[in-house]
């Protein structure tokens, strides 16, 4: 392996590995930064993409095995079956690029304390299997990827209460549309609960349960999602650089934090949405089928804003960083 970068700096990139994109990412950012993913399902592909990006440190959480049903929707392989996600998962980033360093927790994420969840998002700690070491991380990223209402608001809480980026990926049913929300401390407004309120009334006070898991999404959904999750993790982590592609894609998004994909022509009619309509209503209609994203600017969930009550997790103002540290146990959801 060269190492293009001094024989004494804490991380190394394999320029060969790295050469068709090095002119795109900042593979030393990259090297230096952590992505943090509760749950290793549908969004394996995303995981893959960041290592092929270039993102050095991974901290995987999981409490599930490989099923065989996994084979047709996750991105596991027949010979994975019966093992670990995480394990397995942390062994593919490894193949990708033998220089990252993972930790995988095979666990359920609400055994996991705010303190141990802050020691595997920034703490330095060094590979098991590889004896790789991580540094502590220049830039956490932290991913909800289950399909479990409970760990993604956990995700955002936890995002408003160590200050840091997150992103949080859902199907809707049959994955016939998917739905990316994100937030970061500084370019964003409203919280993924800001964003998500309704869901969030409909699972505390009206005890409803999720019907969809990753039943019947084909596999072309998740390539869809991850793919933009990719995008969006990148322009996250180059954030103010002055790397051309990815520099200020986040600000030019801006506090259009969330992002819906349409992956099928019914998928308003059958889902009961008209976003999609909506967004194209001025368009040539016979050129817009399936496959669009469309950006929605959000706004913080506050009296000021037109809403009854602030945003019980970010408090509405508009400013994510005033909960930094704010939250006893982000186990428990506010009321
Ligand atoms: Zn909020």
């Amino acid at each position: 392996m060269k190492n293009i970068f001094p024989e004494n700096a804490p991380f190394k990139i394999d320029t060969e590995i790295f050469a068709r994109v090095a002119s795109v990412n900042n593979l030393e950012i990259l090297a230096k930064s952590r992505r943090v993913q509760i749950g290793v399902g549908s969004a394996t592909g995303a995981l893959e993409n960041s290592a092929r990006s270039g993102v050095g440190q991974f901290t995987l959480v999981d409490k599930d095995v490989v099923e065989r049903s996994n084979v047709a929707t996750q991105g596991y392989l027949v010979p994975d079956i019966g093992r670990p996600k995480v394990v397995v998962m942390a062994e593919r980033l490894r193949a990708i690029n033998p220089a990252v360093a993972v930790q995988a927790i095979y666990g359920s994420f609400h055994d996991l304390t705010d303190d141990d969840i802050k020691r595997l998002a920034f703490d330095p700690f060094v590979d098991s299997a590889t004896s790789a070491l991580a540094p502590g991380a220049s830039q956490t990223v932290l991913v909800g990827a289950t399909d479990d209402f409970f760990c993604q608001a956990r995700v955002n809480s936890l995002a408003l209460h160590f200050g840091i980026p997150s992103i949080c990926c859902q199907h809707y049913a049959e994955g016939l549309a998917s739905e990316i929300t994100f937030t970061h401390p500084v370019t964003v407004r409203a919280c993924h609960r800001c964003i998500l309120s309704s869901r969030y009334e409909a699972y505390l006070n009206h005890g409803f349960k999720n019907p969809v898991g990753s039943a019947g999404s084909p596999i072309s959904s998740s390539g869809k999602i991850n793919a933009l999750c990719t995008d969006i993790e990148m322009a996250i982590l180059h954030h103010g650089t002055e790397q051309p592609r990815w520099g200020d894609l986040l600000a030019r998004i801006g506090d259009r934090n969330l992002v819906q994909i349409r992956c099928h022509p019914d998928a308003e009619k059958l889902l009961g949405l008209n976003n999609f309509s909506q967004a194209f209503s001025a368009a040539n209609s016979d050129q817009i089928f399936f496959g669009e994203t469309i950006w929605r600017r959000q706004i913080p969930e506050h009296p000021n804003t037109g809403y009854s009550r602030p945003c019980p997790d970010c408090g509405g103002t508009g400013n994510l960083t005033q909960r930094i540290g704010a939250f006893a146990d982000t186990r428990i959801i506010n009321s």
